[in-house]
């Protein structure tokens, strides 16, 4: 494991235990859920010889990654997704099927506007900390020098100061808009990182957790020289991401089933058992890796002796608010200096204005067959009410639209050929509670592991990246039982630059 797997020279290796290259025996796992966990569990048990039988819900893999096809060759997904440079998990899957990962294309710039024309730009900076900090400060109208007066020098030095793990339970207690009042920075500055983190984990400040928020801040910028900026795919998600992952999949020998969810799971002495509608499946082991709300429902029922505590752990997670997706295909272009994506603060609900021609083959098509734009709007912690109550999902789309209208002005002037509105609330809540009570990739049982991105996890990952990463984990767990070798998986530094810097 010499090859570093970005451009970070202090990345970290995590090797995986040795063992055999293949399973001796047959063992049969069966993988509950075809997210991106899901899918890392697959691949990582079937190329060790596991026969595996993925079942995922939905017609289609990908879970909250998903695309699915409209009338007329136009897509629906859950919408814009950042891939990260530091996502190295995740980018050794997507290695499986697309080497040198050439489906996905960076995002040049990342700005973000406040409705009081301050824009800051992620473009340009030099990725490795602390430079990159110091020059965006140095760069940021958010930091004045009279607000970088008041800023609490201690309470900035512990985001240098991290430790995996240890960082998240440090935050016991502590809601990331408490951490932020207490680092004192300006009002502008506290906005931009709400906005690039809090927000972006579909919570409100109040309800986030700080030290999910402080692990994101070393994760995605203090900590890593991969930079803040991102790729995305070249097309709309199954195009790019899934249908191949999913040839992969058959190809190294897994029961792919689309449209089969699983009902009910058993775990004993003897084996575990997954019931679908109308089959039973046996197996060795079972990888649970679906969705949060889907995975308490199926973890209440879970039989098996000496689960009670892990139930009742499971059933104490919760899920974030709703967001809100609208895609609009415009009779008429946005101007043609509309980046890629655009981060918004202030506006009212609405977070970030996407212009998927910019990147996605299919919207590049359809824009220039129409002479128009597919735009994309997102809302994140939305009223509840916005999930239940279809009065007052119109009033969000309504207000993100004339949000656009005020972002992007000659938007205003076009019209509307089609429109597709996404309301979910599907999305965890990592919020202030103790760290250690939340579920891990192991079980008290050695039959069951979970993956996802709700799942504790002590490397700094998260979303996406803690997906793969928990799909990978779980893999390696039984795979450890059976005395075969597991995956190596790479993180960012496991320690703050302060950290570093003293032990240098
Ligand atoms: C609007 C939005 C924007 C986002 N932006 C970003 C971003 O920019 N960067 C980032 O890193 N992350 C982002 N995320 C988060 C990212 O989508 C998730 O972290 C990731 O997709 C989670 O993957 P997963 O495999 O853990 O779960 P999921 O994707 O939820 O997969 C679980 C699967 O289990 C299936 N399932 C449920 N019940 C059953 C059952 N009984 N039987 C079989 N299958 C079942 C579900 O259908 C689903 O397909 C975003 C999410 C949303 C919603």
């Amino acid at each position: 494991m010499n090859q570093f797997p970005g451009r970070d020279r202090h990345a970290v290796a995590h090797p995986a235990h040795s063992g055999s290259a293949r399973v001796g025996d047959t063992r049969r796992v069966v993988v509950v859920g075809g997210g991106i966990a899901g899918i890392a569990a697959a691949v990582a048990l079937a190329e060790r010889g596991v026969r595996v039988s993925l079942l995922e819900a939905d017609d289609r893999l990908g879970g909250r990654v998903a695309a699915w096809p409209l009338p007329d060759g136009r897509t629906m997904s859950r919408g814009f997704h950042a891939f990260f440079r530091q996502y190295y998990n995740l980018r050794t899957l997507l290695r499986r099927v697309d080497p040198a990962l050439d489906r996905l294309v960076p995002i040049d710039d990342y700005p973000l506007q406040r409705p009081d024309g301050l824009r800051d730009s992620f473009t340009g900076l030099t990725r490795t900390p602390p430079w990159s900090v110091l020059q965006f400060v140095a760069r940021s109208p958010a930091f004045t020098l009279r607000g970088l007066a008041g800023v609490n020098v201690a309470a900035a030095l512990e985001l240098l100061r991290v430790r995996f793990p240890g960082t998240h339970s440090d935050y016991d207690g502590e809601s990331a808009a408490a951490f932020l009042d207490r680092l004192r920075f300006p009002d502008g500055a506290r906005d931009l990182a709400l906005e690039v983190f809090a927000r972006s984990f579909f919570a409100d400040p109040t309800e986030f957790g700080a030290g999910e928020l402080v692990a994101m801040f070393h994760t995605y910028f203090l900590g890593s020289a991969e930079g803040l900026l991102f790729d995305v795919p070249d097309d709309d998600y199954d195009s790019s991401l899934w249908r191949p992952l999913g040839e992969y999949l058959h190809a190294i020998g897994v029961d792919v089933r689309t449209g089969t969810g699983a009902r009910r799971i058993a775990v004993g002495d003897d084996g575990a058992t997954v019931s679908l509608d109308d089959e039973e499946l046996a197996a060795d082991a079972v990888v649970l890796a679906t969705d949060p709300r889907a995975a308490r429902g199926l973890a209440a029922a879970v039989e098996g002796d000496d689960l009670d505590g892990w139930r009742a752990a499971v059933a104490a997670t919760v899920n974030a608010p709703p967001f809100t997706v609208v895609r609009l295909w415009l009779d008429a272009p946005v101007a043609v200096d509309r980046p890629a994506f655009l981060g918004t603060s202030g506006y009212g609900p609405l977070d970030n204005v996407s212009v998927l021609e910019r990147f996605e083959g299919g919207a590049r098509d359809w824009a220039a067959a129409n002479g128009g734009s597919v735009v994309e709007l997102h809302a994140y912690a939305c009223d509840p009410a916005v999930a239940s109550d279809d009065d007052a999902a119109a009033g969000v789309v309504a207000q993100l639209e004339a949000e656009l209208h005020q972002v992007y002005p000659e938007t205003a002037r076009a019209g509307v050929l089609a429109r597709e509105v996404l309301v979910r609330d599907d999305c965890t809540l990592i919020g202030p509670e103790r760290w250690e009570e939340r579920p891990g990739v192991a079980t008290p049982s050695p039959r069951l592991v979970l993956a996802g991105d709700w799942v504790r996890c002590d490397l700094p990952v998260a979303l996406m990246e803690r997906a793969a990463t928990t799909g990978f984990l779980a893999a390696n767990q039984l795979l450890q039982g059976w005395g075969v070798a597991g995956h190596d998986l790479w993180t960012v530094p496991m320690t703050g630059l302060l950290r570093r810097a003293a032990r240098r």
